[in-house]
């Protein structure tokens, strides 16, 4: 027997729609190219949004086509995140900081014939996007007197263009199974990916993300949009702000620590997100620059971290600096990304100090909707004990069953389980611990070595500001650790110290083989450890 309810489809516009019709004058604030802020708001996005889809539709864009942008956190691109969507085209958001080789694979490889362009970034794309056959018009996000010199010929200006169109009266109505955007892998581990993510899999997304257990979005929020548009849709969070009516704060390209607490400041911020790199920047600033006072005057309640490991030391630091609950969340490109998030349970619920934190310091909980399995070397399930570590899999609604281009099905295994590359273990809470990509386990003499903990270990020292562990060859024991350090400002530490510092937190067959200072340590375009280079750099390091 099938239930008598309705079937409206879950889609982007009715997200878009919905933010306007019941949160139409809560702002949006974006901070412009030249540094000054411009305000709009719910309801003036869908209407510039739907001005958007028919001005994309006069210059020839069909439902499915892609719509490409290389493109910071500010208006037009929340714009276009709907404008695109809803009007049943795919919107294929590109990593500027990527190399010109890997912008100009992507934009090909997604097909798009427009690609929206923000006029800073024009001159470091140009040499991407010259000999981009595919690509038929460019636009760029800004008016026609403020378009910037270029070699590219036929440049369109995107507010003229938007000015000049009158808004389509309604979303068209679509399947809740279209496409609604692309999104490619950062490719730390090979050639970056298509995920083609849905309306259905984003608003059921949004659904998860807003939940109390999850990130407790509401429209009392006010949310700074510190992860990147153009890095799985910003964690989702254009959808989740306008599904619960939070003011948004998009901070363009400017995400130095006096930037981004000037907006923490000024527009009453209250939730934030984004890998640990960008906040141990943002409260190194505020530990420096920042009075106590000012301090205390901020509104910001809770942080969520994810992308990579969040080092205890940076739960420590926001908690006594800012008062400030970080917690963590697990997922990658191909979940949407939300998949854990970690909340204390009611049997946690008084837990203070060191016994709160660690369990801030884990991935979490899987939230409805996602499954997780761990598995070992034979592929069996590993029982929620705590003990064991093996393969991480996910499935779920807002999992992806396949890369753009390829087979359906064809990324999971015949249970529906997709191989996440990470190796776990999951706890009889069902607290998921991440100890390691498959591809950045030290396996020394036959045993595994946690990076992920020695990294977390070194950086509760307080004179180092990033850790990098890698496993080095090694003539006896195949791999060992090799730790690389980057201090704070002024600091010194030799390695008879970090490694008496390191016993205290872990087995002494763990310690390091060598420790080495270094000025900096690489990064990929989404703000994480570049391992494969620092292990090609230091492959000779133990002579093995
Ligand atoms: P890429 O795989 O190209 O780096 P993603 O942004 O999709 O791009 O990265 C997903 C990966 O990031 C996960 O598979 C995991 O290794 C890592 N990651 C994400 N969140 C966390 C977290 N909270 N703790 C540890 N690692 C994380």
């Amino acid at each position: 027997m099938i239930g008598l309810m309705q079937q409206q489809q879950l889609t982007t516009g009715a997200l878009i729609d919905h933010a306007a019709r019941n949160h139409g004058r809560t702002e949006i604030v974006s901070r412009r190219a030249d540094g000054a802020l411009e305000r709009s708001d719910w309801g003036t996005v869908s209407r510039r949004a739907r001005q958007v889809a028919a001005m994309l539709a006069a210059l020839g864009a069909q439902p499915g086509d892609r719509v490409a942008t290389l493109a910071w956190n500010r208006l037009p691109h929340l714009e276009l995140y709907y404008g695109v969507t809803a009007a049943g085209m795919v919107l294929h958001t590109v990593n500027p900081r990527l190399f010109a080789e890997q912008i100009r694979y992507i934009v090909d490889h997604g097909g798009a014939r427009i690609l929206c362009v923000d006029p800073d970034l024009l001159p470091i794309v140009e040499p991407a996007v010259t000999d981009l056959a595919g690509i038929e018009q460019i636009i760029v996000l800004c008016a026609g007197d403020e378009m910037p010199e270029s070699a590219l010929p036929g440049l369109l200006a995107y507010h003229d263009l938007v000015a000049a169109t009158a808004p389509i009266a309604a979303w068209p109505a679509l399947d809740e199974n279209t496409a609604s955007s692309l999104c490619y892998t950062s490719g730390t581990t090979g050639n970056p990916k298509g995920v083609l993510y849905s309306h259905r899999s984003t608003v059921l997304h949004a659904f998860a993300a807003c939940a109390a257990d999850s990130m407790a979005l509401s429209a009392r929020d006010t949310v700074l949009l510190a992860p990147p548009l153009f890095h799985v849709n910003a964690w989702g969070l254009p959808f989740t702000s306008a599904m619960c009516g939070a003011k948004l704060v998009m901070p363009g390209s400017a995400l130095d620590g006096a930037s981004i607490y000037q907006l923490l400041r000024d527009e009453g911020v209250t939730f934030s997100l984004g890998v640990p790199t960008l906040w141990f920047i943002v409260l190194d600033y505020i530990q420096r620059q920042v009075s106590e006072a000012d301090r205390a005057a901020l509104k910001l309640n809770r942080v969520f971290m994810g992308g990579a490991a969040t080092p205890r030391a940076l739960i420590e630091l926001f908690r006594d600096l800012l008062g400030v609950t970080a917690n963590q969340a697990w997922g990658m490109t191909e979940t949407s990304p939300v998949s854990t998030v970690c909340q204390p349970l009611a049997h946690q619920a008084g837990l203070t100090g060191d016994a709160l934190t660690d369990i801030l310091a884990c991935q979490g909980r899987a939230v409805f909707g996602i499954e997780l399995r761990v598995e070992n070397e034979d592929g069996n399930a590993l029982p929620h004990d705590g003990a064991g570590s093996g393969l991480l899999k996910v499935r779920g609604p807002w999992v992806l069953n396949a890369y753009f281009g390829s087979e359906p099905g064809s990324a999971v295994d015949a249970d529906g389980w997709l191989d996440t590359g990470d190796v776990a273990r999951i706890d009889a809470d069902g607290f998921l611990h991440l100890t390691d990509r498959a591809k950045d386990v030290i396996k020394s003499g036959g045993e595994w070595i946690s990076s992920i903990d020695l990294e977390n270990a070194a950086t509760a020292h307080p004179a180092v500001a990033e850790a990098a562990v890698i496993g080095v060859p090694h003539p006896r024991w195949q791999e060992r650790p090799l730790l690389l350090l980057r201090l704070h400002p002024g600091e010194r530490i030799e390695k008879p110290a970090m490694l008496d510092h390191l016993t205290r937190h872990v087995a002494r067959w763990w310690l390091p083989d060598d420790v080495l200072v270094v000025d900096d340590l690489p990064h990929t375009a989404t703000g994480k450890l570049l391992k494969t280079e620092l292990r090609a750099r230091y492959r000779e390091h133990l002579g093995g």
